[in-house]
């Protein structure tokens, strides 16, 4: 069995699940398809409101929903209630606003004519997703085309088994009609098999740019569309004007929050000179106050990594990293003892381009600090770079922190706060970090028949 629970704070196998045979696979294609036509009778409301009774559901148990998280993952339980929260939000933006953006655009722009494009449901969508965020990487596809109508096909990561069996168990308790969201826990080769199908119309996906690689390749074999939310090295630029405290709060929030492993994480601080030292001393400060342990344990402030794979791969980078002529800044890089994934919160310097690490996503608590004199050099670190998801900026001046924040090459920047998701506004990169946006508007239109009407 490849779905299985293991709490990576000790090590203990939690639950197994079955794999799903093909006839499994065959049947819930025929079923998602059955929905797909089935609600294209259905007035949006009433997706909306059965949308709204799932969104309750999560915020009515949340507790119960969050130890999944905790305990397959590692996520703190603080945050594992916040992840909750954010997934209640992620619905009710849909449920709120998700038949207004679908409402048809007049094009009345041809003299003599009238035209207006409307937006349908398209099929089937082949939803793959990671760990990292369990139940939000599953709410960001589900809302939007639960609400236009298309039917989605889960293959959640491998680790997190429990979370996605409790995603598909809180639709049926909220109502979601069959076929609307199936859960499988399949291989890749039945994922290939599912994007193939002619009633799949599109596949969304969240994981790394190898993950990324092969199944846009399938996507783009079949000739569906694909949206790619991939990952990161995303910086923070700390300008020699910025507010110390805001900028070392922000920072260390942005590269230690879900133990580092978030795909905007902010995995590259580049700080100017005036600021560098302060800036260093305030994040090594922050970095020591955090206590390894527990994720159940209110009182741990930085959980273990996902699983024991996780941890050594991080491991046998930084090894990697340091062989390379980088230097160790701040902490220690042996693997605390033990049989669980916790892993040491670093930061490191002197990383060079000729480093063969050098814009390797790190997937954990390491930080890298780059000093630079001028913006030029600043914006040439930010931008060397075959990813391009997100960043920050950090400065008292708002407006001279826009100009630069423009002329980083991501899919969004923040200023003067970490970067985090809202489902009032797009999400996605550019350039290796993937293409397509989730969440807001545009979310919901990335799988849709954007049909012109002409009169
Ligand atoms: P991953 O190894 O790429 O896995 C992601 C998902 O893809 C898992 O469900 C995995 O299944 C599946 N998968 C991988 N290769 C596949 C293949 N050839 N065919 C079918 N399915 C395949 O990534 P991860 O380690 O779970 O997640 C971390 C990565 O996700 C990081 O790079 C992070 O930056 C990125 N991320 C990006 C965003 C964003 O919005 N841009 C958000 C969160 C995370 P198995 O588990 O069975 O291998």
């Amino acid at each position: 069995m490849s779905y299985k629970a293991v709490n990576p704070f000790n090590g203990k196998t939690i639950r197994e699940f079955p794999d799903a045979t093909d006839a499994e696979v065959d049947q819930a294609l025929k079923k998602a398809n059955h929905f797909y036509h089935a609600a294209k009778n259905q007035p949006i409301s009433e997706r909306a409101a059965q949308l709204e009774k799932l969104a309750n559901e999560f915020s009515e148990h949340n507790e119960k929903y969050a130890r999944f998280l905790t305990t397959n993952m590692g996520k703190l339980i603080s945050q594992a209630r916040s992840e909750v929260k954010k997934n209640v939000e992620f619905a009710m933006y849909y449920v709120k606003n998700g038949a207004q953006a679908l409402q048809p655009v007049p094009y009345n722009n041809i003299p003599g004519k009238e035209a207006h494009v409307e937006f349908s449901s398209i099929g089937t969508i082949m939803s793959v997703e990671p760990w990292n965020f369990p139940y939000t990487q599953i709410m960001r596809v589900f809302a939007p085309n639960f609400i236009i109508g298309n039917p989605v096909i889960l293959k959640h990561a491998s680790i997190v088994p429990e979370c996605a069996q409790a995603f598909e168990d809180a639709c049926k308790t909220a109502g979601i009609p069959e076929g609307a969201f199936k859960n499988l826990f399949i291989n890749y080769d039945q994922v290939n098999h599912i994007i193939a199908d002619t009633r799949v119309q599109g596949v969304a996906l969240t994981g790394s740019e190898n993950a990324g690689r092969k199944i846009a390749a399938e996507a783009g074999k079949n000739l569906k569309k694909s949206t790619m939310e991939l990952g990161g090295t995303d910086v923070s630029i700390i300008l020699n004007d910025a507010d110390l405290k805001t900028a070392v709060e922000g920072t260390v929030a942005a590269r230690l929050n879900n133990s580092g492993q978030v795909c905007t994480a902010a995995k590259r601080y580049i700080v100017q000179s005036g600021i560098y030292a302060d800036f260093l001393a305030g994040i090594i400060d922050e970095f020591s106050k955090r206590r390894l342990g527990d994720p159940l344990d209110e009182r741990t402030t930085l959980g273990p990594l996902s699983s024991r794979s996780a941890q050594q791969n991080l491991h046998q980078q930084v090894k990697k990293i340091l062989a390379g002529g980088a230097k160790i800044l701040w902490g220690d890089p042996e693997l605390p003892q033990g049989p669980g994934a916790l892993f040491n919160p670093l930061i490191i310097s002197g990383m060079t381009l000729d480093n063969p690490m050098y814009d390797t996503e790190l997937f954990g608590p390491v930080a890298q600090v780059y000093k630079a004199d001028t913006e030029e050099d600043i914006l040439k670190i930010a931008n060397h770079s075959n990813y391009g998801l997100g960043g920050a900026v950090y400065s008292k001046d708002a407006e001279h922190a826009k100009h630069i924040a423009s002329q980083v090459e991501t899919g969004q920047v923040a200023i003067n706060q970490p970067l985090s998701s809202y489902p009032e506004l797009p999400f996605g990169g550019v350039k290796n970090s993937g293409y397509g946006r989730e969440l807001s508007d545009m979310g919901i239109r990335e799988f849709v028949n954007a049909k012109t009407i002409l009169n």
